[in-house]
């Protein structure tokens, strides 16, 4: 499903289009390997979140309010802060650090950075004389207190909006904005060391109901295949071809992604993403075939992204190439033509075979996608076909014209979509898309600890503000690569020519 094709002619040779985005380089900004964030620690990301004017704005009143509600006349102030005690949470879950515990102690280990940066290198034990290593840094006791002091809904909301507003700041730089332009969404699961209800699909019923732990996450049987099989969670989540996260959502396992990804669009992307985007142009959305539904194009196409989305999958599995090689081959027939016809990918081949085709793709004055595609050949004449006008009619398949401005006609809106399967520039973003893949899932996976092996996660809200956290800690490093990286840029531009010796 994941393998994108190979490309074996020089990139050089491909012939973009004006309007579509030209895959940059496509290096995670907050990938550990960068230069510019050598040394950049995870104790350095949670003090850098920590003193952030986001967090000042965001976070502390909320923490502050808890202090007062805490207080207790004539009592002796709290020997920690709530801002303190949540620092070491936002700590554990920027190492990627399944429990407090093994936060504490790494704070209580390490002698030096982070104990330092984050505020925890003196005794606060005012009775004990012997200072422990332990000394000066909170308890789990302590610290479980003040989780269930801030409670799990109200802290969830704070970094939901704490992650809203860093991805903000993060896409008023015009890099972002370019590199958003160039769009993955992808599924990918959360699971759980416990139990989900499982659901019996005849009866609607749970048949595990003793047994259930996590009422509220989701499960998938073994046959829908490793990929997504299990109990916990979806995140479903729309990058940047640099992996930078823009719009997401986690859900039970079992939830349908192709519902969710409407949602996702319309809601998330169109209220986080679009307002920040400067100057009308064209954006590109890659995603497998588990996404190919007529309501996720059209909702893109009304955000003024065309979308690279195939019916039939990339996979290298037999049945896969069999499948592709039998859509390759098949001919339907064009109302109004005799000598273009489509093939099953909705790719326009004349009659002769020598034609050739060409993308035609913009916005129209509303911001809108417009979608064609055009065939010519020297002996079969020229066609044009516009996304939206067409349907599939059967028996035998061919393609008819239906009225666009009638709501009740159900067009096929990858007919006329030039980014098809055999097309190489699709080929290319879907390239990027698993490269891309294998550096925001990376991080996901061995640097945040978020996915692939099973979390200790009991219910989604906690799922949902580790996922935030995780996206907080990415925004900061990113900003701080960009940061740096226009400072050594200046410097550079700056610097007097070197002396000949
Ligand atoms: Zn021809």
């Amino acid at each position: 499903m994941r393998t994108a094709q190979p490309i074996g002619q020089a990139k050089s040779r491909l012939r973009w289009n004006g309007n579509l985005p030209k895959p940059g380089s496509g290096e995670v900004p907050y990938a550990k390997s960068r230069p510019e964030l050598k040394g950049f620690s995870e104790a350095q990301i949670a003090r850098q979140i920590l003193d952030s004017k986001a967090w000042k704005e965001i976070v502390k009143p909320v923490l502050d309010q808890l202090d007062k509600e805490r207080a207790r006349p004539g009592k002796e102030k709290p020997l920690y802060s709530s801002e303190e005690l949540e620092s070491v949470l936002l700590y554990q879950r920027v190492c990627g650090m399944g429990s407090y515990k093994r936060a504490r102690n790494a704070l209580a280990g390490d002698r030096g950075e982070a104990r330092q940066l984050l505020g925890f290198d003196k005794p606060r034990n005012r009775n004990r004389r012997v200072v422990k290593l332990r000394d000066g840094v909170p308890s789990e006791a302590t610290v479980s207190r003040h989780r269930a002091r801030f409670g799990e809904r109200r802290r969830l909301e704070v970094y939901l909006a704490l992650e809203q507003r860093l991805l903000a700041e993060h896409l008023a730089l015009p890099e972002l904005q370019e590199e958003a332009r160039i769009l993955n969404l992808d599924g990918t699961k959360i699971q759980t060391h416990y139990t989900a209800p499982i659901i019996d699909p005849k009866t609607g019923r749970t048949i595990n109901d003793a047994r259930v732990t996590a009422p509220d996450a989701g499960y998938v049987p073994q046959s829908a295949g490793p990929d997504k099989s299990g109990h916990g969670w979806n995140l479903v989540s729309i990058t940047s071809t640099t992996g930078v996260p823009l719009a997401w959502r986690v859900v039970p396992l079992h939830a349908s992604e192709r519902e969710l990804a409407i949602e996702l669009i319309r809601d998330d992307y169109a209220n986080r993403v679009k307002p920040h985007l400067k100057g009308d142009k064209l954006s590109v959305l890659s995603a497998d075939g588990a996404f190919a539904k007529q309501e996720v194009r059209a909702e893109l196409r009304r955000l003024g992204i065309v979308e690279n989305i195939h019916l039939v999958s990339h996979g290298d599995t037999a049945q896969s190439k069999a499948n592709a090689t039998k859509n390759t081959a098949k001919r339907i027939r064009i109302q109004g033509s005799k000598t273009w016809f489509t093939n099953g990918h909705r790719e326009l081949i004349c009659a002769c075979g020598a034609g050739t085709t060409i993308k035609r793709l913009g916005l129209d004055r509303n911001g809108k996608a417009v979608v064609r595609s055009e065939g010519t050949c020297k002996k079969c004449g020229s066609i044009t076909i516009t996304s939206g006008d067409w349907r599939k009619a059967q028996h035998p398949d061919s393609w008819v014209r239906i009225n666009p401005q009638n709501p009740n006609e159900k067009p096929d809106l990858l007919m006329g979509n030039p980014l098809t399967f055999n097309d190489r520039i699709a080929a290319e973003y879907g390239r990027r898309r698993f490269g891309h893949h294998e550096g925001f899932h990376g991080a996901l996976v061995s640097r945040f600890g978020l996915i692939k092996d099973k979390r200790w996660f009991r219910r989604l809200d906690e799922a949902k503000i580790a996922t935030a956290i995780t996206f907080c800690a990415m925004h900061v490093a990113a900003l701080e690569q960009r940061r740096r990286r226009a400072e050594a840029d200046a410097d550079q531009a700056q610097a007097p020519p070197a002396l000949a010796a």
